[in-house]
């Protein structure tokens, strides 16, 4: 037997009436808010979770008592109400209560026309949304004979007449609402955008405003700033003679009485035609964002010249947007330095970092569709999710290229750098999800066509593309490109700035960027990061006039030739330091000495070592030897890091060499550095005892030969499990400690960093890892080890530095783990620099126990 539900189980909304989000959801709650600020909101109920929960499971809610509430011949909305607006949910459904009775009286009051809208806009809600039928059927638009045409086509398909009762109806429309939460397409979507599994829905029961009828009639939205740029400006839309945010069912052309909010050349306007009407919106609007705190957009209707308030959202917003609001609210005093703070997901900051394809480089157009989600990428063709997803597992940035993309689709496009999609428009799933993601993203490129049986892409000339080749989607123009074409980085704005200035008030933990050259060091200065972290040096060496040095040096047979050829080298590297100390300006970096194996240098095809023998004048057959000689087994468990050193000690005072004279020109100019070197691959104290030795003596050579003074800082990178374990006795000659996280899980793991990808992606979906450990800190294990390290080093030395610089150093969760463990900073590539910012001020502001701790700034008048 079905229940009928106790007559207490709703609230009709009202200043002090009980309402909650964690029970009726986010709308109630701000209905209730609107209700406090004396808005002229019609007579709503909020019906709770419990409730909701309970019709979906076939309990009968008490719908007569409800609409009892809203006093005789009402009609009503009804509209889900979750806990978060990003959650969705079932489409409202407006005019319930409507029937022939009311239909003829309508049609007295208010003409035959609007009471004919009234009772079809009605009829076809319930009859897709409710009874389930064909939309088709039911997606005429207002006109003689529709009416009757849709009550019939009911009839037709359930053999039932259209339900007249009241009471009936709205029990009808909450019990579908309340099942369709509850089905697995609505469920995918929303934990898509993060919600959890038993994600609650509330409803609200609203009186209509009708929209339709004699007078000033219609509904509409307006909001105070434009939701991309953020900017101020009054953006939304009024349709007369018209209900509800959707046009109606074949309304494809604007409505006859559509008009402008404000004066506008175009057309007439709301402001012109009620400006009395329009002042009190606007006055609505101001209310809200100083007692909300929040930029709103306002639902309205006006029925007869009577303004009526039915709704109000946050203002949907780009990440852009959402900064400089958040900026102004802030500014402005509305909300303090810290809720601006705490209101931008950092992750979302990478958003407003979008490359473009360069406009001065040729577009090699394969095709053209419409521009989805902003922003460039490259990468190679996949055609299915899995392929996507088994692609970053191996580090290669792909593209997913889908007819469509459905709910299922959503870790392939997590996975990938961009989409492209045949089909759909603005608001397809791919469009709104790669939005979401913040993903370049194409959608209905309808010129190409797909093959999933070849595995081709076919553009409109016919050119072909497979799986594996590299396209790029520049999701700004729509444009699909061949190739990888120069990118533009990304223009920060004030907002921006701004936001992360305040961010770094806050927080206590050093953000530094990875930077091995000129270009990435004038990244991580314009990102603000407080130095360079990680300058890998073997980086310099790949360009061509010092790779065939580079080479010599490693042909070399004696330690003087070496020294000879190293001799070469050096101007070059004291040349890369001078630029990257001048970029820095007396921000601190930190310079690993020479990390790979040494054949990472050679050719190895026949044609380069054909061209080698040439330049080095040797014969073909000693040079293949000789590269032979240098290949080992397992190089990255071989001789490279710290062990290069030991053996090859000229490599590393030439390196030292070069730093210290490059501090000294730089002191010269006026940038104070002292220079910090790092060495890789540690794992025993007597190491770093050799290498010190070695490098104080060129310190002392180089000061003597100058007569000039510096200081620097010698540390060592932690990256094998016994340097950890270690870390008090290696400390004893190190002034800094950084966690090389890379290696440090590649050898805690035993798992190849270059080959894991074979079978991570397997592995994750087992369950065997939580997450790629080479993503996400392991911190159960890795992270003990950091701890070690940690603790044992500052046991020797208390004020020694610590950081990490592993690919981990710009995940907001390993931040999290090394601010707890007392690490001074974390340095990461210079685009996650800005995320890192604002994650360590988030951690800081949730930290602090009462705002008093660490008062901020007030914040500053425009
Ligand atoms: C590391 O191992 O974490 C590291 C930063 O060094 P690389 O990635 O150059 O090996
Ligand atoms: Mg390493």
């Amino acid at each position: 037997m079905q229940k009928t539900l106790d007559l207490t189980e709703y609230t009709v909304i009202a200043p002090t009436a009980p309402i909650a989000v964690a029970r009726h959801g986010w709308r109630a709650k701000c209905l209730q808010r609107l209700v406090r600020l004396a808005l002229p909101v019609p007579v709503t109920v909020a019906l709770p979770f419990d409730t909701v929960r309970a019709m979906a499971s076939g309990a009968l809610p008490n719908a007569a008592r409800i609409i009892a509430e809203f006093g005789p011949g009402p009609l009503v909305s009804v509209r889900p109400s979750p806990e978060n607006p990003e959650w969705g949910g079932p489409s409202t459904v407006l005019n319930v209560g409507m029937n022939d009775a009311l239909h003829a009286r309508l049609s007295d009051s208010h003409g035959a026309e609007a009471a004919d809208a009234l009772y079809l806009h009605f009829v076809q809600a319930f009859a897709i949304h409710v009874a389930r039928l064909d939309p088709d059927r039911f997606s005429d638009p207002l006109g003689p004979g529709a009416l009757e045409a849709a009550l019939e086509a009911y009839a037709d398909e359930t053999d039932e007449p259209f339900p007249q009762d009241p009471a009936q109806q709205l029990s009808e429309v909450m019990r579908s609402m309340a099942r369709s939460w509850e089905g697995p397409t609505a469920r995918l979507l929303r934990q898509a955008k993060g919600a959890p599994a038993e994600a609650s829905l509330g409803l609200i029961v609203q009186g209509m405003a009708l929209g339709v009828g004699p007078g000033l009639s219609g509904s509409g939205t307006i909001q105070f700033v434009e939701g991309v740029t953020g900017q101020p400006q009054v953006t939304g839309r009024f349709r007369g003679q018209h209900q509800g945010r959707a046009p109606h069912p074949g309304a494809d052309r604007p409505a006859r009485e559509t008009l402008y909010l404000t004066t506008d050349p175009r057309g007439p306007a709301l402001q012109d035609a009620a400006p009395g009407l329009f002042a009190d919106l606007v006055a609505m609007g101001a209310i809200c964002r100083k007692r909300l705190r929040e930029e709103m957009q306002i639902e309205f209707a006006i029925e007869d010249s009577q303004l009526r308030v039915i709704d109000a959202v946050r203002v949907p917003r780009s990440s852009r947007a959402a900064v400089r609001i958040a900026v102004a609210l802030a500014d402005d005093a509305v909300i303090t330095r810290e809720d601006a703070l705490l209101r931008i997901e950092p992750r979302a900051l990478s958003e407003l970092l979008h490359f473009q394809v360069d406009p001065r480089v040729p577009r090699d157009r394969v095709a053209r569709g419409i521009a989805a989600s902003p922003g460039a990428a490259t990468g190679r063709i996949v055609f299915t999710a899995t392929a996507a997803q088994a692609s970053a597992a191996r580090g290669e940035p792909c593209i997913l290229v889908r007819r469509e993309t459905a709910p299922e689709d959503i870790r392939g496009m997590h996975a990938a750098v961009a989409v492209l999609t045949e089909r759909g428009g603005m608001t397809s799933h791919a469009a709104v999800i790669a939005r979401g993601l913040g993903l370049p993203c194409i959608v209905g490129a309808s010129e190409i066509r797909l093959s999933s049986r070849d595995r081709t892409l076919t553009g409109p000339d016919g050119r072909v593309l497979r799986e594996g080749d590299e396209i790029t989607i520049d999701g700004t123009s729509g444009d699909v490109l061949a190739g990888a074409p120069a990118m533009l980085e990304p223009a920060l704005d004030d907002g921006f700035r701004t936001l992360l200035r305040w961010a770094d008030a806050v927080r206590d933990i050093g953000i530094r960027a990875n930077a091995d050259t000129p270009d990435d060091a004038r990244t991580a200065r314009m990102f603000e990061a407080e130095g360079i972290g990680l300058c890998r040096t073997e980086h310099m060496f790949f360009d061509e006039d010092r790779l065939t040095v580079m080479r010599e040096m490693i042909f070399a047979d004696t330690a003087g030739d070496r020294r000879s050829a190293l001799d070469r080298l050096l101007p070059m590297q004291r040349a890369d330091f001078i630029a990257l100390f001048d970029i820095m300006a007396g921000l601190p970096v930190c310079i690993r000495l020479f990390d790979p194996p040494l054949h990472e240098f050679l050719p190895h095809d026949r044609e380069g070592l054909r061209e080698l023998a040439e330049a080095l004048a040797r014969p073909l057959s000693e040079v293949s030897r000789r590269v032979e000689a240098l290949t080992e087994f397992n190089p990255m468990l071989g001789m490279r890091g710290v062990r290069l050193g030991i053996t090859m000690p000229e490599i590393y005072e030439m390196q030292a060499r070069a730093i210290f004279e490059a501090t000294i020109a730089a002191r010269r100019r006026g940038a104070m550095i002292v220079p910090e070197i790092m060495i890789p691959l540690v794992s025993a104290r007597r190491e770093v005892e050799l290498v010190k030795t070695r490098i104080d003596a060129v310190a002392a050579a180089v000061r003597n030969e100058t007569g000039g003074t510096f200081d620097y800082r010698l540390g060592v990178m932690v990256e094998t499990p016994r340097a950890a374990l270690r870390a008090g006795e290696i400390a004893q000659h190190s002034a800094f400690l950084s966690f090389g996280t890379n290696d440090l899980t590649q050898m805690t793991y035993g798992l190849s960093r270059d080959d894991a990808g074979r079978f991570m992606g397997s592995y994750v979906q087992q369950g065997v890892y939580a997450e790629d450990p080479f993503h996400t800190l392991d911190n159960d294990g890795v992270g003990e080890l950091l701890l070690i390290g940690a603790r044992r080093g500052r046991e020797t030395r208390p004020d020694l530095t610590l950081s990490i610089c592993g690919e981990h150093g710009g995940n907001p969760e390993s931040i999290a783990f090394c601010r707890a463990a007392g690490f001074d900073y974390v340095s990461c590539s210079p685009f996650r620099v800005p995320v890192a910012r604002l994650a360590a001020a988030h951690f800081a502001l949730v930290d602090r126990k009462t705002p008093q701790d660490a008062p901020m700034a007030p914040p500053s008048t425009r």
